[in-house]
């Protein structure tokens, strides 16, 4: 497996209670660097460009009112299999069903306050990367 990068969100319900580095551990325990990050205060129209995909879904205003509420912390991941391996990291998108050992599980509050995102593609990792980082913020 080639070494690839991923696109992750700390999300508010995680920031807002001062997880951001244990997050950000769960992260690099995995396996993952943090070549880009940035903390910032999603406006309406970056959360709802963001989950444009999940516009005609019934939480779709709850997550973008959720993604606004407190500042998130913006990354580029970068790792063997990348994608594949934040999201096992992540954990199910519900922490009720998320394994031992993962992210929601520890810290997810609900279904929509689920600590994290985490690209689900390499081709929508690109899309996501692009769509909050400059290519020279991405580090290494
Ligand atoms: P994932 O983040 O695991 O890729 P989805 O792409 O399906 O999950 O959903 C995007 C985000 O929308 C979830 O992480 C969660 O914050 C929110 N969400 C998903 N399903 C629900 C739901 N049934 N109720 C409230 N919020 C939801
Ligand atoms: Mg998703």
């Amino acid at each position: 497996m080639a070494v690839t990068r991923t696109f992750s969100i700390i999300k508010p319900d995680a920031t807002k209670r001062n997880l951001t580095g244990a997050v950000t551990k769960m992260l690099e325990d995995a396996g993952l660097r943090v070549v880009a990050s940035k903390r910032i205060h999603m406006s309406r129209e970056q959360a709802e460009g963001f989950y444009a995909v999940h516009k005609d879904r019934p939480f779709f205003g709850e997550l973008v009112d959720f993604m606004m509420s407190e500042p998130v912390v913006v990354q580029v991941l970068e790792g063997e299999d990348a994608v594949k391996r934040n999201r096992d990291i992540m954990g199910a998108t519900n922490p009720a069903e998320a394994d031992d050992g993962t992210i929601r599980k520890e810290y997810a509050l609900s279904i929509g306050e689920n600590t994290v995102h985490g690209s689900d593609s390499e081709e929508n990792a690109k899309i996501e990367i692009d769509y909050f980082f400059d290519e020279d913020e991405i580090v290494g």
